[in-house]
Order: structure tokens, then sequence, then C-alpha cells
């Protein structure tokens, strides 16, 4: 079941590494540092990454005799949320900040998806060799 889920996942995404790339070219192999060579270009290219997701809470202000807290409604905000190390934990975004750490989470998508990519063409490359 899980294989099954994995092949279709895998299908879906857009192939960053081309599945002929250990047998192209004169004598055929890229070596493992032109592979990880390869490896890094790409993931320049996503850019910077975060692993999270982006909710909505209720900020607390910390100022004496703010209503807006006294009364549970406190101040609309940002956080994001994350797993590490076993434990859910979360940050606080300021407005300025939300647009990039969106797009940053989107990035940490792609290089997930680009791990399983290049997972798999490395276990051609260790066939291959
Ligand atoms: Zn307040």
């Amino acid at each position: 079941m899980h294989g099954v889920f994995f092949h279709i996942y895998y299908r879906k995404c857009e192939l960053a590494f081309p599945t002929n790339v250990t047998q192209q070219d004169g004598d055929g192999k890229m070596n493992e540092e032109e592979l990880l060579e390869k490896w890094v270009a790409e993931v320049r290219k996503i850019g910077p990454v975060i692993r999270g997701s982006v909710s909505p809470f209720k900020r607390k202000c910390g100022k004496k005799g703010c209503r807006k807290c006294a009364s549970g409604e406190g101040h609309p905000s940002w956080q994001l949320t994350f797993y590490l190390n076993g434990k859910h934990s979360s940050r606080h975004i300021g407005d300025s900040q939300l647009a990039k750490v969106k797009s940053a989470i989107e990035n940490g998508k792609r290089l997930a998806q680009l791990s399983v990519e290049f997972g798999l063409e490395y276990l051609k490359f260790l066939k291959n060799k």
C-alpha cells in the first residue's frame, strides 16, 4: 500500500533528475561528485526553506491594561508551527515576514520532493556502479 502511494507521489513530481542521467554521455557514467554537484545546484535553485505550517493565533502584547488582552480577544497574528526533536513547537511570525515564510514553506515541500527524486537517482547510480 505504502509502495503504491510512493510510486504515485513520485510520478506526479516534475523531474529535476532525468532518469537516464547515469547512462548519458561518452563513457557513460556520472561520478558521485558530479551527482552531488547536481544535487547542490538543484537545492540552490529552490532557495530558503522552512518546514512547518502557518496558522493564525491570538497574541498577547504584554502591555499593562490592554483591553484586548484582558478580554481574551488578544491581537490577531500568525505563527509557524513545526515538529522538531519529537516535540511540536511554534514561533511568532511578524506581518512583514508572512509572505516570505509562506514562500519558504512551499520551497520546503519542493525540497522534500527533490530529495525523493535524488534518492532514486542515487540508488540507480549505486546499481550501475
Ligand atoms: Zn494586548
